[in-house]
């Protein structure tokens, strides 16, 4: 069995969730405009790691449909340039393969007993090195306020994800790794600089305003690109592992990854107050009720392979 983080995040917050995704194969497919910023702006800065930011530039607008929101991601890119130019973040070289978007590829069968096979899968952002160590940069965007006295970075103390990175990387490297920086960038919006962010109909005139922007003080709540460095201890990461091999134990013991399990009956399955999390999860209106997910057309089933990570 494979076990990626994300999947182990998705069990730990409901096992009925991880075996509809991951071992049925359902997909919600309604259009997640708030995630596609996050993912595309994130390929756009791994292009800025790889060929530097007028490169980085160069794709924006093949990258972002909407010429609102590329401008942004414009705004975004030169004002991170701006405030850590004197401070990069080179990516390291991990035995011939380079640290952007690092796959992790562990097999623990041996922490299981080799009673099954176990492989720890993810990916890392980027791994950089920095005074002679390696050390991870997890990126996010999010539309909360960043300052460093904000709330926001409560929410990223002991993130199991970058902890399990960080021991996962440290064993595929055979030294620990525990140095983490994360980087948030802040998505604009009228709440953030209502004179700023607001926009007519020429996009062209809106990129303008923004990049000529770029070197204004802001206020300390209206900070748009924000690093934080956090140190992973040994014992988190002890606690991470133990939690990962507990969560694989209950998938292979309690056979989730059996089909015989989608049985409303079968509560122990179902987590009711994890149902109201987010914006509220896509299959409420199905969990343990009579209407079937196969009457839906936005939740759609794909053929899955025998992995179920
Ligand atoms: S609706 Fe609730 S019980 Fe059902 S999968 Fe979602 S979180 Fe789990």
């Amino acid at each position: 069995m494979k076990l990626s983080v994300s999947s182990f995040n998705k069990y730990q917050t409901c096992p009925r969730l991880y075996w509809l995704e991951k071992v049925e194969g359902w997909v919600d497919t309604t259009a997640k405009p708030w995630l596609a910023f996050g993912s595309n702006f994130g390929e756009i800065m791994a292009i800025a790691d790889i060929h530097g930011v007028d490169e980085a530039e160069r794709n924006i607008d093949a990258m972002i449909e909407d010429p609102f929101k590329a401008a942004e991601a414009n705004y975004l890119l030169r004002k991170w340039e701006l405030k850590y130019k004197s401070s990069p973040e080179p990516l390291a070289d991990i035995g011939g393969v380079s640290g952007i978007e690092y796959e992790l590829e562990l097999d623990l069968s041996h922490l299981v007993n080799d009673r099954f096979e176990l492989i720890f899968t993810g990916f890392i952002d980027k791994v950089f090195e920095k005074e002679g160590e390696l050390r991870i940069n997890e990126r996010k965007t999010t539309s909360d306020v960043i300052n460093l006295k904000s709330a926001y970075w409560n929410r990223l103390n002991f993130d199991p994800q970058i902890v399990g990175y960080c021991w996962a990387l440290g064993e595929t490297i055979s030294t620990p790794v525990s140095r983490v920086t994360y980087e948030v960038f802040r998505k604009p919006n009228k709440a953030v600089d209502a004179k700023l962010f607001t926009h007519g109909t020429d996009a062209l005139e809106y990129r303008e305003k923004l990049l000529n922007s770029l070197s204004v003080r802001v206020a300390r709540d209206a900070e748009m690109v924000m690093r934080k460095p956090v140190y992973v201890t040994e014992d988190l990461k002890h606690d991470f592992l133990n939690d990962f091999l507990k969560v694989a134990n209950d998938i292979h013991d309690a056979k989730v990854l059996s089909r015989d399990s989608d049985q409303p009956e079968l509560e122990w399955i179902r987590r009711p107050n994890a149902c109201e999390m987010y914006r509220g999860c896509v299959y409420k209106p199905f969990c343990g009720r009579k209407t079937s997910l196969e009457s839906t057309d936005y939740i759609v089933q794909v053929p899955k392979d025998n992995t179920y990570d």
